[in-house]
């Protein structure tokens, strides 16, 4: 039998407790005596949360292992304080069928840092014409239940109702990239406004994703089913949620960390750093997503960590790859954004980075509360530490991280996947 007793931590900012975890489940919570046989993980001054969930990762293998493999964004997701991760489908080949499922899935128990769940594609190769094999991915071991076009918006209505339609039978969900390609191309790179025009990039305006949000929110109300907005980007978009949940929709929503933080005016010295799908916004809309971050009108935090070799990102702005990494940083820009600006405590963080979205991908085995029987998957953050961030420092293969040289307050201490210890002060365990 292995057992780990982690000692005097907060739980969640309810108190200090002990937790012992035996066998991967959590056994005892409480004020506990020194168990015969367990490692001791010393908590003291240390926030326990549930084991942290995305679910929104760019892995990148199969097809580009040079920006990142399943072992290396493991590695990278243990650090930053995740137990899961959702890896989405746009690999190469794409995840649009039940063996290319299975295959991430178990690509992911031989890193065996966290549980990789592998989300499906909507349509065959991505094209936005034929569903892809939802039924089958769903009945494979990987037992899919995200299907997403996510790089591209499934612009399609007909095909996005079909869809819909189809993952209700077995409680899954869409997962949409909001991007209404004819306002917002693929050219696009940028917040269209007074800085876009000025820098002379081709501008990907809000109106382009609210108008895609809003018709996903009828057709779920329509079919009945349920559709997930990533990235949300704009104060907009934040509304029409908002709307579609008093009516009782069954809609659900994420933000990215650096959509919380980070402005659109950071690319006026056209670094690609700052270039990412949804563009970064005005600070209006910034705190628009705070705000619904807040008062749960989104529910998740989510990284869309999305690595790229420097021969994809060092380009012209507007050459350049889109996207930026997120897992290793994640808790700290929350912890620094909502926590320390009081909007969220760590129950909060719990809710948001944890609960929601395990419940959201329907990953039973994560996002529990830390109590008897529940799995053995906690999150130790150190809430006092500030760090400074240094990209050179990842564990992924790539360096695009927007927060380099960014000191914030709040730290991963260490993870515990199922009872064991993953990662430890940074480094892997
Ligand atoms: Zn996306």
């Amino acid at each position: 039998m292995s057992a780990l007793l982690i000692t005097g931590a907060d739980l969640a900012g309810s108190g200090r407790q002990d937790l012992l975890i035996e066998d991967g489940v959590i056994t005892e919570v409480g004020a506990l005596r020194s168990v015969s046989g367990a490692d001791v993980l010393d908590a003291d001054g240390l926030v326990a949360l549930p084991g942290l969930v995305d679910l929104h990762t760019h892995l990148r293998e199969p097809g580009r292992e040079d920006a990142e493999t399943i072992g290396s964004g493991s590695a990278a997701a243990a650090v930053g304080g995740f137990t899961a991760v959702l890896a989405m489908a746009n690999t190469n080949p794409v995840t649009d069928t039940a063996e290319a499922a299975e295959r991430v899935l178990d690509l992911g128990r031989t890193a065996g840092l966290v549980d990789v769940q592998p989300v499906g594609a909507v349509s065959k190769a991505l094209a936005g014409e034929e569903l892809a094999e939802l039924g089958l991915m769903a009945r494979s071991r990987a037992r899919v239940r995200v299907f997403s076009d996510d790089g591209r918006c499934v612009s399609d209505s007909r095909l996005m109702r079909r869809a819909l339609e189809y993952v209700r039978a077995f409680g899954g969900v869409v997962s949409q990239h909001a991007q209404d390609p004819h306002l917002a191309g693929p050219a696009a790179c940028c917040h269209e406004g007074e800085l876009s025009g000025r820098l002379g990039l081709p501008g990907w305006p809000g109106i382009a994703e609210e108008t895609i949000v809003a018709r996903d929110v009828m057709l779920a109300r329509h079919t009945g089913s349920r559709v997930h907005i990533a990235h949300v980007s704009t104060a907009g978009s934040v509304e029409v949620i908002r709307w579609a949940k008093q009516q009782g929709i069954a809609v659900t929503a994420e933000v990215t960390p650096h959509h919380l933080v980070l402005t659109t005016d950071l690319v006026a010295g056209y670094d690609p750093t700052f270039k990412v799908n949804p563009p970064l916004r005005p600070r209006e809309d910034a705190e628009a997503l705070r705000a619904a971050l807040a008062d749960g009108t989104i529910d998740a935090v989510a990284t869309d960590h999305a690595p790229h070799a420097r021969h994809d990102k060092e380009h012209a702005f507007v050459d350049a790859a889109f996207g930026m990494l997120g897992l290793e940083t994640a808790l700290p820009v929350v912890s620094d954004a909502m926590v320390s600006a009081g909007l969220l405590d760590w129950s909060g963080v719990a809710r948001v980075m944890s609960e929601n979205p395990a419940r959201i991908a329907g990953l039973s085995h994560h996002g529990q509360p830390l109590a008897a029987g529940s799995p053995g998957n906690v999150t130790l953050v150190d809430p006092s530490a500030d760090v400074t961030i240094d990209r050179d420092s990842s564990l992924s293969l790539s360096r695009n991280n927007p927060w380099h040289g960014l000191t914030l307050r709040g730290a991963v201490h260490a993870t515990v996947l199922r009872g064991r210890i993953t990662a430890l002060k940074g480094g892997l365990a």
